[in-house]
C-alpha cells in the first residue's frame, strides 16, 4: 500500500499558515511502513480539490485528506469528494444529532450552519470526532481508501488515531528504522560536518545528516535493520562515535534542550542560580524556569533594563555607568557579582548587550553583548558579537542559549 496526502486550505497556499498536518501524518504512515508518495496543497475550491483527489485515487491506494470540513462557506472538501464520487450530499441523522448533542454539551445554542457538517457523500461512512465538531469522512473511490479528516490538527491527529490507524494494514518493510538527533552548540554547521564526514556520506547506514536552527546543531541519525535490537545497536554505536568526536559540543539528544542540560548538572552538582538580565528581558529565567524542578537550582531573578533599575536594585555604581556605558565588560561583572551576593547562590550570570534594531553605534554596534558569569571569588566576562544580521527576537535568543551554554560548560568542569 502506498499513500498520498492532500492537505486543503486557502490559508495553506496562501502562506498563512505552515502545512503541519502532511509532516504529522507522513511519519506516523512510515511507522507501519506505509511509504507516501506525495504532498499535495489545494485551494477551499471545488474545482482544483477534486481535481487533486481524482489524480490521487488514479495514483495511490490510500488517500487522507486533512482540512475544509469547517461549517462556513469556504470549507468545501465535502463538496469536492462528492463531486469526485458523482454522488449528491445528504444528510445523516445520526450525525445531525452528534453535531446537536456537542453543542448541547458546551450549553450552547447550535448555529443552523453547523448542520453542514452532519452531510455525507451518499456511500460514505462518518468518522466520529471526540473534540470537535466536524466528523470526518470515509469512503472507497476505485480501489483506493480515502479518509477526509478536520484540519485543526489536534482534532486530525485523534481522528487519526482513533479511527483511521486501525483500518489501514501494518506493512512489513523487512526492516526496522530507528532515528535519534543529537544537539551541539558553539560551532557551526559546517566545522560539525567536518568533524563527522565520513559519516555522512549519502547512502550509509546509518544515515547521518545536520540541521541548523538558530545556533543550534542537530545531527540526525537513521539506523536501519532487519530486526530492531540490530538497529538499536547500530544506532547507539553511531550516536557513542559521534559524541567521541564532539566532545562537549553536543549538549544533548532527541528532547533534551541546553536548559535541560544546565538543569540536570545543577541539580547533579547541587549549586544553586540567579540572573540578571537587561537585553534577553527575562528570556534566560523563562526558559530555565520551563523545566519542571527548575526551583531545585534556580533562585531569582532582576529584570534591570533602565540604568536607574540597574543602580537601584543590583547596585551597580552610577558612575561605573556613566564612564563605561550599560553595555560594557564592568557593568556585566557588578551585574553578576551582585546578584550572586544578593540571591545568595552559588553562581549568578549577567547579561547586558544591544538588541537592536536601533541603539547601535559604530563602537557599539547591534549584536554586541557582555555576558557574565559570577562564582565564588571569580566572575568572568565574554563579549559576544552576534552580528547585526540578526534580527532583535535572534539576538535575544541567541544570547539565551549562548549564556545557558556557558553555565553547561562551567558545570562540567566543577563539581
Ligand atoms: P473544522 O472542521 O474542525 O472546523 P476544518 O476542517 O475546516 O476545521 P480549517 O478551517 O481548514 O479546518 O482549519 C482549522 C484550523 O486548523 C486553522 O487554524 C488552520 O490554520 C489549521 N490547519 C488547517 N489545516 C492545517 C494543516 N494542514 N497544517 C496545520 N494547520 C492546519
Ligand atoms: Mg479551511
Amino acid at each position: 500500500m502506498n499513500a498520498i496526502i492532500i492537505s486543503v486550505g486557502t490559508e495553506l497556499t496562501s502562506g498563512q499558515t505552515v502545512d503541519t498536518n502532511s509532516a504529522w501524518l507522513s511519519s506516523k504512515l512510515a511507522e507501519i511502513g506505509i511509504p507516501v508518495l506525495l504532498h499535495v496543497t489545494a485551494p477551499d475550491d471545488v474545482e482544483p480539490l477534486s481535481r487533486q483527489i481524482e489524480t490521487a485515487c488514479a495514483q495511490a491506494d490510500l488517500v487522507l485528506v486533512t482540512g475544509g470540513l469547517g461549517p462556513t462557506a469556504d470549507d468545501l472538501t465535502r463538496e469536492a469528494l462528492a463531486q469526485v464520487m458523482g454522488v449528491e450530499l445528504q444528510i445523516d441523522p445520526a450525525l445531525a444529532e452528534q453535531v446537536r448533542a456537542f453543542f448541547a454539551r458546551l450549553n450552547r445554542p447550535m448555529p443552523e450552519a453547523n448542520l453542514v457538517q452532519a452531510m455525507l457523500p451518499v456511500g460514505s461512512r462518518p468518522l466520529e470526532n471526540t473534540c470537535g465538531t466536524a466528523p470526518g469522512i470515509h469512503t472507497r473511490i476505485g480501489s483506493t481508501k480515502v479518509f477526509v479528516m478536520p484540519g485543526v490538527p489536534r482534532e486530525m491527529q485523534i481522528m487519526y488515531e482513533q479511527f483511521v490507524l486501525p483500518q489501514l494494514p501494518r506493512q512489513d518493510t523487512g526492516s526496522v528504522i530507528l532515528n535519534a538527533v543529537l544537539y551541539c552548540f558553539g560551532a557551526g554547521e559546517s566545522e560539525i560536518g567536518q568533524s563527522i564526514y565520513d559519516l555522512m556520506r549519502r547512502g550509509r547506514n546509518p544515515l547521518v545528516g545536520t540541521t541548523a536552527k538558530q545556533g543550534i546543531i542537530g545531527i540526525r541519525i537513521l539506523a536501519r535493520a532487519s530486526t530492531a535490537i540490530e538497529a538499536r545497536n547500530l544506532l547507539e554505536d553511531e550516536i557513542k562515535e559521534i559524541r567521541h568526536r564532539l566532545g562537549p559540543l553536543v549538549f544533548g539528544r532527541d528532547d533534551e534542550t541546553l536548559a535541560h542540560a544546565v538543569a540536570s548538572r545543577m541539580i547533579a552538582n547541587n549549586k544553586t542560580l540567579a540572573t540578571a538580565e537587561s537585553c534577553t528581558g527575562g528570556l534566560i529565567a523563562k526558559t530555565l524556569t520551563d523545566i519542571p524542578g527548575s526551583s531545585a537550582f534556580y533562585s531569582q531573578g532582576w529584570i534591570t533594563y533602565a540604568n536607574e533599575a540597574k543602580i537601584r536594585l543590583l547596585n551597580v555604581p552610577a558612575d561605573l555607568i556613566e564612564s563605561h556605558g550599560a553595555v560594557s565588560r564592568p557593568v556585566a561583572a557588578a551585574m553578576a557579582v551582585n546578584a550572586r551576593r544578593l540571591a545568595e547562590t552559588d553562581y549568578a550570570i549577567s547579561v547586558t548587550g544591544i538588541a537592536g534594531p536601533a541603539g547601535g553605534t559604530p563602537d557599539k554596534p547591534v549584536g554586541l553583548v557582555y555576558v557574565g558569569l559570577a562564582e565564588p571569588n571569580h566572575c568572568e566576562v565574554t563579549q559576544l558579537r552576534l552580528g547585526n544580521h540578526l534580527n532583535r527576537e535572534e539576538i535575544r535568543w541567541r544570547t539565551t542559549c549562548t549564556v545557558l551554554n556557558f553555565l553547561r560548560l562551567r558545570l562540567m568542569t566543577d563539581r
